[in-house]
């Protein structure tokens, strides 16, 4: 069976849950092979094993941190130079995606990005995407080279199916390591103790209808009762009430989580192009003729002020 690299999203060896998602998708269409690259890789072997990496290959160069992407993509491309692979997979993280546009660019494969499904194909790997704003839903297949695509978080449940994922080390030339760029310093943002936008299984959106930067608390309380990322329509945002990094839609983030719920938003194209994707919608809205009410599986019309509270009090009291 052909083999399907699958490029390691990790903090310090803690495997983020976009990659093992790849690895059940990568499991669709050949043997996944885990491309680990930094520090820890003993510690991800074994979570790579028990999700279905036939083995990974693992590379540490300090060029690694102390530059941008091009080191890892030379390692990238090692591992491609030696599996020979049917595809690639790499998550559609900002790093993921100009990592995957320059290994393509390197051996003159093509390229998918923000993939939501992959499926085998006659022909080879078949992605789909949702595109223009997501007003269409294509299908897309690889002509030249081997399909590198990138792969939207949440587009697939992570699947245990135990491998044996020993791990090889890679030899790795990193060719010239700055290629004009340096890390000169790191700065953490504050976290806060919510997941990732991007990776959440629940995003709880608000947007002007919350009438105020201080009414934003009603979007965390419910976030937090059910686990959720927040994140904001760019009304919301442009009036300052909530960070850009929470913008949701065509100039901000694209989701595509389990459950998306709209608080307060009309549901322009803009705002669906980032949220479209996502498995169940519900939104809040006292407009029974908002557009949003088109897109969603379940509705309520009624005052955000009221439905709300009401909502984070139910569920925080089971
Ligand atoms: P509104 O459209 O004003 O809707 C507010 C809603 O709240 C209304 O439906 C109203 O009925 C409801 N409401 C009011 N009070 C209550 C209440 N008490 N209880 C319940 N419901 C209530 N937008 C994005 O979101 N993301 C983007 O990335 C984005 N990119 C854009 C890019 C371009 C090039 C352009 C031109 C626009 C973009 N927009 C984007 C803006 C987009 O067109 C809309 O203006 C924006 O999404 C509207 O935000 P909203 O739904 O919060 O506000």
């Amino acid at each position: 069976m052909a083999e399907v690299l699958v490029y390691v999203d990790h903090v310090d060896g803690a495997v983020r849950k976009p990659t093992l998602e790849l690895l059940a998708l990568a499991r669709r269409i050949g043997e996944p092979v885990a491309v680990f690259l930094g520090a820890g890789a003993d510690t991800a072997a074994p979570t790579l094993a028990e999700y279905g990496a036939t083995k990974v290959l693992a590379a540490e160069v300090p060029a690694f941190d102390a530059y941008l992407v091009a080191p890892k993509v030379d390692a990238l491309q090692a591992a491609y130079e030696a599996v020979s692979p049917a595809a690639v997979l790499v998550p559609s993280s900002a790093e993921g995606k100009e990592i995957a546009a320059r290994l393509a660019v390197r051996t003159g494969s093509g390229l998918i990005t923000d993939a939501v499904d992959l499926e085998a194909g006659e022909e080879g790997s078949v992605a789909t995407q949702s595109v223009f704003a997501a007003a269409f839903t294509t299908k897309s297949l690889v002509s030249r080279g081997t399909p590198v695509i990138t792969v939207k978080p949440n587009s697939a449940a992570p699947e245990v199916a135990p491998a044996a994922g020993a791990v090889e080390q890679l030899a790795v030339t990193v060719a010239d390591a700055s290629k004009g760029t340096e890390v000169v310093s790191r700065t953490p943002r504050e976290s806060t103790g919510r997941p990732e936008l991007t990776e959440a299984a629940i995003v709880v959106s608000g947007g002007r209808g919350l009438n105020g930067r201080e009414n934003f608390h009603l979007i965390e309380s419910l976030a937090d009762s059910v686990g959720a990322a927040v994140g904001a329509s760019r009304a919301a945002v442009d009036a300052g009430w909530y960070p850009h990094a929470n913008q949701v839609g065509q100039t901000g983030k694209s989701v595509s989580p389990q459950l998306y719920v709209a608080v307060g938003i009309s549901g322009a194209i803009q705002h669906r192009a980032g949220m479209q994707t996502s498995k169940t919608i519900v939104a809040v809205n006292k407009d029974a003729e908002a557009p949003i009410f088109d897109l969603v599986d379940y509705g309520v019309v009624g005052d955000l002020f009221e439905v709300v509270p009401q909502l984070t009090e139910e569920i925080s009291a089971r």
